[in-house]
């Protein structure tokens, strides 16, 4: 009356070494606790506090993966094999775990992907699993275009994005997998088109959604690998925490201006992002690329790490970037590297987690996935002057108001208001002389979130009448000047 339990690599020292070892029949749940009172220090890593099998512990009978039978409910019964199966395991993630990839090349494919064949690193095996494994590349921008690009050419066998914005002229400095072609057009389908003509034996998911605490679990779980190629904080704790709780590599990559940075978190093998940055910074302290820029090259180069890296862990080659931060300075061409460590304090992937189901993420950073301006439909607060009532003030001659512009010179280059006056965010607590407390500072900057920082400073110095300009120059552009240039 005996069931063979197979236990996996990173959690044979708990059990002796043993490759697998006995159990009593019965539910799948019945098994592992038995499993967990025989060898107690495997407790923590099967089940959560609240002793809930872990969500990145996945469990197969036989071949089947039990959450698709009846869940730790199924019976297992005498000589069965159970084989416990954190969500990525092995050499290489995914559908490897057991060294064998059940796909095959067509002759056609040989011949594409030849150039790999015939490396030993690759070769057959490498390729297979390349076509058997799958990435979520959250996001089709400036990183996920030239990510997704040489992974359909690699040949991984299935390319999942997300993304719910269209292709906008502004898109193309960077973001080479859409065109002309497809300006105004969904960037998923932009990207499909384009993956499609690279390589048409690519299966290519899409999420046409914002990234959510209640989607991301569902789509994460389907793909080995998830890389994330966003720009905002709530986002990246998001992927974050779901690839710690789902036991996947989190492929990492950021851009700002002329630098980037990548990484792989994996808590299995490392630390993961909480473990480098616990908190978010406050909003607006870190500029977006939206905000900051960045230049149109710098993420073909990070991406592209990103897709190296993807790859070696699909096939299962090389040292990956799991516990080391690469920084790459673009204007000083120079690569740096930061070891990581795990911090055993960490909230979701430390020795005693605090996390472990996916929180409220806007919250948790104090901002808003979506960004700020043209979605914003909140009431205007009394801190607040809409676009609309800035051009009644206007016209009017501005009489007893400042127009007062924070953004910095080179911005001022390319478009102000009429009347306005400049002094960069950061400079303003030196040229408060040069403003009124009397009159009403009416504050703007490109989008708003500068110059919404800008009023809270200015009030705290007693300039009482200051007030942000709601959606602030692009606003303008888009509600009572068209003629006026949007960057
Ligand atoms: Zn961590």
């Amino acid at each position: 009356m005996s069931v063979m339990i197979r236990i996996p690599t990173p959690l044979r020292p708990y059990v002796g070494g043993s490759k697998q070892v006995d159990g009593q029949a019965g539910t799948v749940e019945g098994v592992l606790a038995a499993l967990a009172q025989q060898y107690p220090d495997l407790q923590r890593h099967l089940f959560s506090e609240q002793g809930k099998l872990r969500s990145f512990v996945n469990v197969y009978l036989g071949d089947e993966d039990v959450r698709y039978l009846k869940g730790t409910e199924t019976v297992v019964p005498d000589g069965a094999t159970l084989s416990i199966v954190p969500s990525v395991a092995g050499g290489a993630v995914g559908h490897s775990h057991n060294g064998v990839v059940d796909v095959t090349l067509s002759n056609e494919e040989i011949r594409r992907y030849s150039r790999h064949l015939i490396m030993p690193e690759v070769g057959m095996g490498g390729q297979k699993r390349l076509k058997s494994g799958s990435v979520l590349l959250v996001g089709a921008g400036g990183l996920g275009s030239p990510a997704a690009m040489y992974l359909a050419a690699a040949g991984v066998g299935r390319i999942g994005i997300m993304d719910f914005d269209v292709v906008d002229e502004s898109n193309l400095q960077r973001q080479i997998i859409h065109g002309m072609s497809t300006l105004g057009k969904s960037k998923l389908e932009s990207a499909r088109a384009r993956i499609h003509d690279i390589n048409p034996f690519i299966q290519v998911d899409t999420y046409e959604e914002l990234l959510t605490s209640e989607n991301a679990t569902r789509i994460f779980a389907d793909y080995d690998v998830i890389a994330d190629g966003t720009d905002n904080f709530p986002t990246r704790y998001l992927v974050n925490d779901a690839c710690v709780l789902l036991g996947k590599p989190n492929v990492y990559g950021s851009i700002f201006r002329f630098e980037g940075q990548a990484s792989v978190f994996w808590a299995e093998r490392g630390p993961c992002y909480r473990c480098l940055y616990p908190e978010p910074p406050p909003p607006g302290l870190v500029p977006s690329c939206a905000e900051g820029g960045v230049l149109g090259v710098l993420p073909g180069v990070i991406g592209v790490i990103q897709a190296t890296e993807v790859v070696k862990l699909l096939i299962g080659e090389g040292e990956s970037l799991v516990g080391r931060l690469l920084l790459y300075d673009a204007l000083d061409m120079k690569f740096r590297e930061l070891k990581l460590r795990k911090d055993p304090t960490c909230p979701i992937c430390g020795e005693h987690p605090t996390i472990d189901h996916l929180i409220d993420y806007e919250a948790f950073c104090g901002t808003s996935l979506r960004g700020v301006d043209n979605t914003d439909t909140t009431p205007i607060t009394t801190d607040e002057i809409s676009v609309k009532d800035l051009q009644q003030r206007m016209n009017a001659g501005l009489q007893g108001a400042t127009l007062l512009d924070v953004r910095e010179p080179h911005e001022w280059e390319i478009v102000r208001l009429p009347g306005a006056k400049l002094i960069p965010r950061m400079q303003l607590p030196n040229h408060l002389n040069e403003l009124s407390q009397t009159d009403d500072l009416l504050v703007y900057c490109r989008s708003g979130v500068r110059s919404a920082q800008a009023v809270a400073f200015l009030k705290s110095m007693g300039f009482r009448k200051a007030r942000n300009i709601r959606g602030g120059i692009l606003a303008w552009a888009r509600e009572v000047d068209p003629s006026s240039p949007v960057y």
